[in-house]
């Protein structure tokens, strides 16, 4: 049998690995030179004159984001009803309360109406999430946020490399985060990064990213507040470099894989199984299709199995959130976002990474074809 495909797979080149035993190898291996040249080289990259600090995980930089732009208790935030839990649960630990928005069904993005539609007196901040690194329309979000003075905080975990109309994600409004996970397109193991614009959050975001601290112009260091710990280390941050010089050339080979997935599939299926295609600026951090498992007659966790007997790996991105048990508890009801619903329980994965082949994906096609009986 042909080699098995992971739905995902980081690509790790010598190049990589050698920055990384430079930094092992050099007596300063956590935050230190790496992290300050990977924040510059992050907001050259990004542009629009913006700040960036890195941190452990997206997770990190989103609960970071949102506490220094004030929300706490009594607070509400909008929230898409499909994205990855980190989104919701950052809201939640912070002690504000999650508001949900359903997401377009072949988008999975919320709009700025149905940001608006679910605006109420204690809502404080919205959270776009670019699902699979799809652009939300975010001049309209900004422009909504401004109205209302709602504070935006973006999630952009799948979104490194992105653009929107011309302009890089990230590059404009609050705060956007970033996630270097394996999984996502550029990687530091773990790790996630803050990107803003306004000068003055650097304070508190540096004091919530290492015990409050802050230090004067002789390097004397004072507390602030209660922070928490969340610097990358600088051999993270030597693989995160190397990675970045080759992040367009990763998110192009996603395009064109993705545009072999389109010509074997748009003919052969119904069109609201496939997502948005979007344009140029869609950094594609997965592929995810919907399949009509009640009409297949057979389960997703069958499909699955189905696949990896073929040597194909499939994810799940994701369940909806209002239907896992905690949000469930804190009194949501599943049922009021549709789209959502209907994603979580019909999106599977397929593979997609830069080291894999245009045969590959007909491989994937093939499969699929065969399974849904297209
Ligand atoms: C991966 C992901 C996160 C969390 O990223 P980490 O770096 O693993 O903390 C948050 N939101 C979304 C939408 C994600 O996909």
């Amino acid at each position: 049998m042909a080699d098995f495909l992971p739905f995902t797979r980081p690509t790790i080149d010598e190049d990589m690995i050698s920055a990384v035993g430079d930094v092992l190898r050099s007596g300063w291996i956590t935050t230190g030179p790496q992290v300050a040249a990977l924040e510059a080289e992050l907001a050259a990259y990004i542009g629009g004159s913006r700040q960036v600090r890195v941190v452990t995980s997206a997770t990190g930089a989103l609960e970071i984001a949102l506490k220094v732009l004030g929300v706490g208790p009594g607070d509400e935030v909008l929230v898409p009803a499909m994205t990855f839990v980190a989104t919701a649960n950052v809201v939640t630990r912070l002690g504000a309360s999650v508001r949900f928005v359903d997401v377009g069904l072949r988008s999975r993005n919320a709009t700025a109406a149905a940001f608006e539609a679910a605006i109420g007196p204690r809502t404080k901040a919205l959270m776009p999430v670019h699902f699979a690194g799809l652009p939300v329309e975010m001049d309209a979000v900004n422009a909504l946020a401004a109205r209302h003075g709602l504070r935006v905080v973006e999630d952009a975990a799948h979104a490194i490399g992105s653009r929107l109309g011309g302009r890089q994600v990230g590059s404009f409004g609050d705060i956007a985060c970033f996630s270097f996970h394996p999984n996502k397109n550029m990687t530091t193991v773990e790790g996630g990064a803050l990107v803003y614009g306004d000068p003055a959050l650097s304070g508190p975001i540096e004091a919530e990213r290492w015990h409050g601290g802050i230090k004067d112009p002789d390097g004397q260091v004072d507390v602030i507040s209660a922070g928490g710990k969340y610097n990358l280390t600088d051999v993270a941050a030597a693989l995160g470099r190397a990675q970045l010089k080759r992040l367009d050339g990763f998110n192009a080979r996603r395009r064109e894989l993705i545009g072999r997935y389109f010509e074997r599939l748009e003919p052969r299926l119904p069109s609201d199984w496939l997502p948005d295609r979007g344009d140029d600026g869609h950094s594609w951090h997965i592929f995810a299709p919907l399949l009509p498992f009640a009409d297949l007659g057979y389960s997703r966790v069958e499909f699955i199995r189905r696949m990896k007997e073929r040597g194909l790996g499939v994810g799940i991105h994701y369940q909806a959130v209002p239907a896992l048990s905690l949000y469930r508890q804190l009194g949501h009801d599943p049922g009021r976002y549709p789209n959502a619903a209907r994603i979580g329980a019909e999106t599977v994965t397929l593979p997609l990474y830069p080291a894999m082949t245009i045969a590959d994906v007909d491989r994937v096609c093939a499969a699929v074809l065969e399974l849904t009986g297209r």
